[in-house]
């Protein structure tokens, strides 16, 4: 991370983290190599919340949305920094992550699918994204065990995937060699705020006093009492399922990563595995495998992919993801005193690490907002004055 001004702090903060995910991680390991006091309080496992449940797409191109663009500008940059950061974080861990260059094709098979994709296609080529439309023939020149259903698609060269458990793991070995404290099984309980100002944490193991808070507890970050009603970030735990297949390593099914309509995708692991993802449901801390959501996945892949009929099914899961009120992540400074988010990541947590990391820990040092998140902060969910109420009033 580059340094642009002189810290505001006196001397480097010392720092409370609450959650061991690749947002807390990431930030913890910025931190440390900065010459802060790190504390990482976790209260399970490293990485064991979404950052294990996720399939690790890099997909800033194929996931752009109408609605978005602001975000746009920070997934793109994101997407930028990974090489980078990859190499940088598996030489200061000593573990690969599985970051692999593969680029991302989205398939479709009937006449209305295509057609709501080559609409997509228009509106995401009008933002100057780099992707190219494909016949069924070409896409299955790019990859053979296709249908030969597919009759359209979109080729994104620069959508890529990594290994978010990996990844995960990576972190909390490059944040501890910098320095940083991760203390498993200790729960937050609470966020002490004094007089406008963050004091610390209380924790399962006591009091910790910091100058600064991280709130990076994911989909669980409106549940960590102590804060300030208004400051609670509207976060909600948006549940997935999904599964990994096995694939033959001699003869894997497939190179790239593969989207399909409604939502299915398949992200083809150097191991072998095949992670096939992932349904978005709206039921809270549900974490039930349904044979419904199994089965959609498997039959909208198996339409795409028919091979996959024989692959061995090696593991089913359930995660959530920390989404927002708009869909956007919550950084930066939250108008307390030492208290910061790092949360609200939604389907976008992995590909946003290497930025979430730096600019975060840059806002930490600093104690406001580097710029290019600025309109990512927590007050953009303070009240607004109500549409209702004003013409109520009129
Ligand atoms: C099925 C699925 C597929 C996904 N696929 C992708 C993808 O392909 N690409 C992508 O970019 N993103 C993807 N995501 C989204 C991504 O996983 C998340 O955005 C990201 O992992 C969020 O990271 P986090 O660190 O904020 O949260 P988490 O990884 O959930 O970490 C939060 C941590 O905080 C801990 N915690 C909670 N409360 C407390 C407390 N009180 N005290 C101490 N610790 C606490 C939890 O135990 C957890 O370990 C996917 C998510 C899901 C569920």
């Amino acid at each position: 991370m580059k340094e642009k001004t002189a810290p505001t702090h006196s001397s480097r903060p010392k720092v409370a983290i609450i959650g061991a995910g690749v947002c807390g991680l990431g930030v913890a390991w910025r931190l440390a190599q900065q010459g802060c006091a790190v504390t990482v309080f976790e209260r399970g496992e490293v990485g064991r919340g979404a950052s294990w449940a996720a399939a690790g797409m890099l997909a800033a191109n194929v996931e752009s949305e109408p609605g978005e663009e602001a975000l746009l500008s920070l997934t793109l940059e994101a997407q930028r920094q990974w090489p980078a950061f990859a190499a940088e974080l598996e030489a200061a861990s000593g573990r690969e992550i599985g970051y692999r260059e593969d680029g991302t094709l989205f398939a479709a098979v009937l006449q209305d699918d295509v057609e709501r994709l080559r609409f997509t296609y228009d509106y995401q080529r009008s933002l100057g994204l780099d992707l190219a439309w494909m016949s069924g023939r070409e896409a299955r020149a790019k990859e053979p065990a296709l249908s030969p259903q597919v009759s359209g698609a979109v080729w994104s060269p620069n959508d890529h995937q990594v290994d978010n458990r990996f990844l995960a793991l990576a972190l909390a070995e490059a944040a501890t060699r910098a320095g940083a404290d991760i203390r498993c099984g200790q729960r937050v309980e609470k966020v002490v705020v004094e007089q406008d100002h963050c004091r610390g944490v209380e924790t399962t193991s006591g009091f910790h006093a910091a100058d600064a808070v991280l709130l990076a507890a994911g989909a669980w970050s409106r549940d960590v009492s102590g804060l300030p009603e208004n400051l609670a970030p509207p976060v909600r735990p948006l549940k997935g399922q999904a599964l990994a297949l096995g694939m033959d390593t001699q003869a894997p099914l497939l190179k790239s990563v593969l989207w399909g309509p409604r939502g299915l995708y398949a992200v083809p692991r150097e191991d072998g595995r095949l992670i096939v993802g992932a349904t978005v449901e709206e039921k809270g801390w549900d974490d039930a495998l349904t044979a419904g959501g199994l089965m959609h996945l498997l039959w909208e892949l198996w339409q795409l992919l028919p091979g996959t009929e024989e692959l061995p099914v090696e593991e089913t899961w359930v995660g959530h993801r920390p989404s927002s009120r708009d869909d956007a992540p919550i950084l930066g400074p939250s108008g307390i005193s030492g208290l910061h988010f790092a949360t609200g990541h939604h389907r976008n947590g992995i590909l946003l690490a290497p930025l979430t990391a730096d600019l975060v820990a840059e806002g930490i040092l600093h104690d406001r907002a580097p710029e290019q998140i600025a309109a990512f902060g927590p007050d953009r969910f303070a009240a607004a004055p109500s549409p209702v109420a004003r013409t109520a009033a009129q």
